[in-house]
């Protein structure tokens, strides 16, 4: 057991918490949307909340972790879903959140700390000079720049921009080493990967440089259709017009919307499926044509409504917020993550909806992979037991539709199921006690795991919380 009462003795002057409640309040994440990772992670906490606002504040903290042998899990808005931001093995969590300025705002990029919610730095960017990031989590109004790059994967604008993977999406990392003298490395085009979507286990962000897009009044529409197939269609061909500019298109199957989004009740009909639609308002004329060409039945749209006052913002009504929503109302709904793998992904979608009538429940999300539009799913599943929810992961997969499984908190097992040599190697550079949130990297803990066995990996860390 480390010596909490010394480490904070040598913190001195830095924000630390050890409030037993305060702690495992922040020692959580959206880990319960999995009924598996509830079970599985409910007892974790950390020791101590160590809150920096500053680089230098940072560096200290990783110094004395280091000569401790202390881990430290980085965690900024603490939205993750698979428990990314929990401390499996206790010590210390790194509260980001109040290094929280905008250091710069130039044409196309800002320059900010880790720790700002989303859409504060949306709010200056577009103040300054008509500015937004290109796009974001639909966490957006309780999420960090620094979480989303480190935990997320893309979101609300990537059905123009693409993911947070895709070479430009990022400009520019500022990370620190945990080592016995913490290093400042700046990480630029490929060299991103090695941190981005690597849940903080090889350095702490401390300096983000993201690219801006234009920011437009977006008009939230939603529009209904009969049957699911029609929706996604609809949302397939919009999706194809290069001239409609759009910021998200998301079709969601019958009954979710009716039974789910109940301040959009009033707009919404019982048994319809929608497509949810964020439109630059230059392209709302264009974008009707098209509605009415595929006989959409335009339900809502915010440019019509008397007032937005108590209704969510269209995103919030997406990406994960759908499942969210769902699960306000009803407990035993899970979902999964799919990939519909072009260019016959609305065929794939087919098939996968007809498989599993009222268990599995369609939510699609329209994004730009490698320059293609595609879609992703985020399927609402009412869950029964772990083992049919494995045969459902195992049928998608049968069927060339990979599952990134939300059930799982190792990066690998909820990714493409094999080593990510760049981050492995830039972990042994910049980790070599591996103190940075242990137990998330299957290849660094037991590097002979072998994923093809079809076996889950249990990190021995988690013992102590059993
Ligand atoms: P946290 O949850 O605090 O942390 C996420 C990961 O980043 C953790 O592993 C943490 O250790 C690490 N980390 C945090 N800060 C740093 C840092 N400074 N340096 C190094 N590592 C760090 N995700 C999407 O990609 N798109 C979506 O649209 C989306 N929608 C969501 C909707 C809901 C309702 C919920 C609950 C989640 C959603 N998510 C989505 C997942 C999550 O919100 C995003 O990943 C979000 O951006 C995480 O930001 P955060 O600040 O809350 O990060």
């Amino acid at each position: 057991m480390a010596d909490y009462a010394k480490i904070i003795e040598e913190l001195e002057g830095i924000a630390v918490e050890d409030n037993p409640a305060l702690v495992k309040q922040k020692s959580r994440d959206f880990y319960w949307y999995s009924p598996i990772l509830k079970e599985e992670l409910d007892n974790v906490v950390g020791d101590l909340v160590v809150s920096p606002t500053t680089e230098e504040e940072v560096i200290r903290v990783l110094k004395v972790a280091y000569a401790h042998g202390v881990p430290v899990t980085p965690r900024g808005g603490g939205t993750g879903n698979y428990g990314q931001a929990m401390p499996l093995s206790g010590g210390i969590v790194l509260n980001l959140i109040n290094m929280n300025k905008v250091k710069e705002i130039l044409p196309g990029r800002v320059i900010c700390e880790p720790g700002i919610i989303i859409s504060e730095l949306d709010r200056q960017t577009k103040v300054h000079s008509g500015q937004e990031l290109r796009f974001h989590p639909s966490t957006k109004q309780t999420a960090s720049v620094a979480g989303f790059i480190a935990g997320g994967s893309g979101g609300v604008g990537s059905i123009t921009w693409g993911g947070l993977r895709d070479l430009g999406n990022i400009l520019r990392l500022r990370v620190v080493t945990m080592e016995a003298e913490p290093r400042v490395l700046e990480l630029s085009a490929w060299d991103l990967q090695k941190v981005s979507h690597a849940y903080g286990t090889n350095g702490i962000i401390t300096e983000v440089e993201m690219p801006l897009a234009p920011a437009y009044d977006w008009v939230d529409v939603i529009v209904g259709y009969d049957e699911f197939m029609d929706a996604v269609k609809f949302a397939d061909a919009l999706s194809h017009k290069n001239g409609i500019l759009l910021k998200e298109v998301a079709p969601i199957a019958a009954p979710i919307p009716f039974d789910y989004f109940t301040r959009h009740k009033p707009w919404l009909k019982e048994g319809q499926s929608v497509v949810v639609l964020m439109v630059a308002p230059h392209s709302m004329e264009p974008f009707l044509a098209l509605a009415e060409r595929m006989k959409g039945d335009v339900r809502f749209r915010s440019d019509q409504v008397e007032s937005m006052k108590g209704i969510p913002h269209a995103y919030e009504l997406t990406w994960n917020h759908t499942t969210l929503r769902a699960l306000k109302l009803d407990t035993n709904i899970t979902y999964l993550q799919v990939q519909y793998p072009g260019p016959d992904h609305v065929e794939k979608v087919r098939v996968m909806t007809e498989l599993f009538p009222d268990e599995v429940i369609g939510h699609l999300e329209f994004i730009k992979f490698d320059g293609q539009i595609q879609c992703a799913g985020l399927p609402l599943v009412r869950y029964t037991t772990k083992e049919r929810l494995e045969e459902i992961i195992s049928i998608h997969e049968e069927n060339g539709c990979p599952i990134f499984n939300p059930h799982r908190y190792t990066l690998e097992e909820g990714g493409m199921k094999q080593t990510d040599q760049v981050q492995l190697a830039f972990k042994k550079e910049t980790d070599p006690k591996g103190l940075l949130n242990p137990g998330k990297m299957i290849a660094w803990e037991n590097p002979d795991f072998d994923f093809s066995a079809g076996k889950n990996y249990l990190f021995p860390g988690l013992e102590v919380f059993a």
